[in-house]
């Protein structure tokens, strides 16, 4: 898509976390700019709702043209948002086969039967053009897996990337705007109030959000006052509960990454780890050992396996939680500081002997350092993961999969996981409880999220 006119020399800095320099500018679009893009997805929306045919092809192209430009895209998201390389591939991947997994989906319309003699036809229609908002984390993941759902519902999107991260979504839509027709898919970038203007747009009909709890209560406010459907995906604190019969060898490195990857950026890791008296010590010896050993660095270095944090802001937070861990009388068994060396890295920290009620272990950290809890009794450590207002994800370690399934069902939580953790299938729903998220994504039921049932009576027979 040609980009709209009347942001000229209206731009914002792009920062490289490896390095905390600016290595780039991004459109700062204004709400004029913002009007022309939500109208080319207007313009846009009939002819895509109405041709499925057209759109499973579409979509397929658009998986094709990703893949092709899968190393650029890499790259760019390398650079803006800091992660390894290695990560980056997996998640433009991972975006390629989220648009084949739902060029496969339509709508099916269905009958009812009720026993009385009418013909009762249930449809589907999509709601009309999205609005995706999307956090720094994963801006091309996540972005994908509002457009995909969307796409296949007969929806067309306009997508705001977090102003951290602009610069591979930007990419993104050039790729696909060689494939899909003008106005399927348009971006739009800049710092707030443009999030804000995009969710209340008078002609969106759906926003669906990726962010913190903080600005989703703002969006879900925002978008109120028109009346839109709301999909919300915002934080969590996931726990993970290892019982007594877990094998610590076996989980160990499973457990680390489930913590650690993208630096500890991910909704879905694992937040905190409680470890009963007799493993305590064991679990925080592999994890230290690994914390130590893990190479850190400039994610554009392809030894790297843990980068930097993607933004200053961030990293003041993490450095915060963790003094304020030490003051309740946390040890810092591995990291707890930033290396001498420019940029926003954070040593991957391992925090044990943590008190259940420090902010590290209540509040959602979001950055390479893991609290871990001791506890004795399995039914307080439950009652410990279950004692938060969020409710995203969670896990429980042992080798009694049974016993362990068990302990998963207790969590409250959108997915649990037995020795594993945010380990998801594009098929499946995806949803946090509480504060964690409104509606659900993922699989056929995102597709879902972004249609409306109606219902078609007519007489069996006859007139
Ligand atoms: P954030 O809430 O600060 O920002 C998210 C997006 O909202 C950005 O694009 C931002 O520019 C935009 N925004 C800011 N104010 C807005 C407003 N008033 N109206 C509309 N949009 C606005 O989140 P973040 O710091 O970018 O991301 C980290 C958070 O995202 C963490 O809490 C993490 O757990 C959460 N997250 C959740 C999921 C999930 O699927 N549940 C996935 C990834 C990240």
């Amino acid at each position: 898509m040609t980009r709209p006119d009347a942001h000229l020399g209206t731009v914002f800095d792009v920062v490289n976390p490896a390095t905390g320099q600016v290595f780039a500018q991004s459109p700062q679009h204004s709400p004029a700019d913002l009007d022309t893009v939500v109208a080319r997805a207007c313009t846009a929306w009939p002819q895509w709702r109405a041709d499925p045919v057209g759109r499973t092809a579409a979509m397929l192209d658009a998986a094709a043209a990703v893949e092709a430009a899968g190393a650029e895209l890499a790259t760019v998201l390398t650079r803006e948002q800091g992660k390894p390389l290695a990560e980056s591939r997996a998640e433009v991947a991972r975006v390629a086969a989220r648009l084949r997994h739902f060029s496969g989906l339509a709508p099916k319309a269905d009958r009812i039967r009720d026993g009385r003699a009418v013909h009762t036809e249930l449809r589907w229609h999509s709601l009309g053009p999205v609005a995706a908002i999307t956090p720094w984390n994963f801006p091309l993941q996540l972005a994908s897996s509002k457009i995909a759902p969307a796409l296949a519902a007969g929806s067309t999107v306009v997508l705001k990337p977090s102003p951290y991260t602009p610069l591979a979504t930007a990419l993104l839509e050039q790729v696909l705007g060689s494939v899909l027709p003008p106005g399927v898919f348009g971006v739009v970038t800049g710092r707030e109030p443009l999030g804000s203007q995009l969710a209340g747009h008078p002609d969106i009909a759906h926003v669906t959000f990726t962010g913190s709890i903080a600005t989703g209560r703002r969006v879900a406010m925002q978008a109120a006052s028109g009346l839109k459907r709301v999909t919300l995906e915002l934080g969590g604190n996931d726990a993970a509960i290892i019982l007594d019969d877990a094998d610590i060898d076996r989980i160990a490195d499973t457990l680390f990454w489930s913590a650690f990857r993208n630096c500890g950026q991910v909704c879905m890791a694992v937040k905190r780890v409680y470890a009963p008296t007799r493993l305590y010590d064991d679990v925080v010896t592999a994890l230290t050992h690994r914390a130590r050993e893990v190479v850190v660095g400039d994610g554009l270095d392809e030894t790297t396996q843990i980068g930097p944090i993607n933004n200053a802001r961030q990293l003041e937070r993490v450095e915060h939680l963790v003094a304020d861990g030490r003051a309740a009388g946390a040890r810092v068994a591995a990291g707890g500081d930033r290396p001498d060396r420019p940029g926003y890295f954070f040593a991957p920290t391992i925090l044990a002997d943590v008190p259940g009620d420090c902010a590290v272990v209540t509040e959602e950290q979001f950055g390479p350092v893991l609290p871990v809890i001791r506890y004795s009794n399995l039914d307080d450590a439950v009652q410990a993961a279950n004692a938060t207002r969020f409710g995203l994800g969670g896990s429980v370690w042992g080798t009694d999969l049974d016993r362990a399934a068990a302990v998963a069902d207790r969590l409250e939580c959108g997915t649990a996981w037995i020795n594993h953790h945010a380990e998801l299938s594009l098929a499946q729903p995806f949803t946090g409880v509480k504060d964690s998220g409104v509606g659900v994504a993922g699989g056929e039921w995102g597709m879902y999220g972004n249609l409306r049932p109606m219902v078609i009576h007519r007489p069996e027979s006859g007139a």
